[in-house]
């Protein structure tokens, strides 16, 4: 039995543990397939590698890529990539740029609506200066009161529209799908249950992304309710789509599950790791 997770955050991104950790979890969580993905970052992947190799699980390197889609963030989770593909690294540099900026200015929305210094207050939890994200936001905005969770945060402030988020545009989708192919990977659309398209907006998207040379969604994640899960599982069926699993993990206290303890993918989708074994 394959116990695949292969989506999942660290330090390098805007997750709370260092890869080698994130490893330790994967594995007492009985993952026997692992990547490591972090946001628009192939740092971590050599760690990781070492790491599941010195636990015994077998390793898939990974990255999520941040993209805009029809004015909205969409993510692409690249597999089997080959992290030292120059054309990967560079794209990721120039998905990467910008984020401080667009922080600084969250940081300046958030004042406006009598919230000052969390920009400062969110570097404390940024271990890459690089990868500012709104997690780190919410962390902090958790941690001084200013709500009571994370995803209070996000429907309070730092969703899409919400008054603290600033809209940044990340890469295009055949940019990413490019990347991701040059580094010799599979592309996968990162919990599709997450996106806020009306149904004629999913059909472009899935028939572009399928143009595109994809061909594999997440069916079972973190991010998705059971009945997404079904949802979803009936999308790869439609569009013949290979279909992948991964918790999305970020910390140990996380609301969601943790590595490793999702259901199964469905027994008639054919799983996206199959051609990796
Ligand atoms: P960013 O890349 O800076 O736009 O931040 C996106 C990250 O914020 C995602 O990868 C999630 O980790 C987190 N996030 C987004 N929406 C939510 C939500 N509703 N609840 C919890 N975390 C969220
Ligand atoms: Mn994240
Ligand atoms: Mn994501
Ligand atoms: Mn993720």
């Amino acid at each position: 039995m394959i116990n695949a997770d292969l989506h999942c955050h660290s330090t390098v991104s805007d997750g709370l543990l260092a890869p080698a950790a994130v490893a330790q979890r994967a594995c007492d969580g009985g993952v026997t397939l692992w990547a490591l993905t972090d946001h628009d970052e192939v740092a971590g992947q050599l760690e990781a590698r070492a790491a599941a190799q010195a636990l015994g699980m077998r390793y898939i390197a990974g990255v999520e890529i941040s993209v805009t889609w029809a004015e909205r963030t969409v993510h692409i989770v690249g597999l089997n990539v080959d992290p030292q593909s120059p054309v990967l690294v560079s794209g990721l540099a120039l998905t990467r740029n910008g984020r401080y900026a667009r922080a600084q200015e969250m940081g300046r929305r958030l004042a406006a609506l009598g919230l000052p210094g969390v920009f400062e207050g969110a570097l404390k939890y940024v271990s890459n200066p690089d990868l500012i994200s709104r997690s780190h936001f919410a962390r902090y905005l958790v941690e001084v009161g200013a709500a009571a969770s994370i995803s209070d945060v996000f429907d309070r402030y730092l969703s899409e529209g919400k008054p603290g988020f600033a809209p940044h545009r990340w890469a295009r989708l055949s940019d990413a799908m490019q990347w991701i192919a040059a580094a010799g990977g599979t592309a996968v659309v990162a919990h599709p249950g997450r996106y806020k398209y009306s149904q004629l907006e999913f059909a472009a998207f899935f028939d572009e992304f399928r143009q595109l040379g994809g061909d594999a969604i997440e069916v079972v994640t973190g991010s998705h309710t059971p009945d997404q899960y079904r949802e979803y599982a009936d999308v790869a069926r439609r569009y013949g789509f290979r279909a992948s699993r991964g918790s999305d993990f970020h910390a140990p206290d996380d609301p969601h599950t943790g590595l490793g303890s999702l259901p199964p993918l469905p027994s008639d989708l054919v799983p996206v790791w199959r051609a990796w074994l």
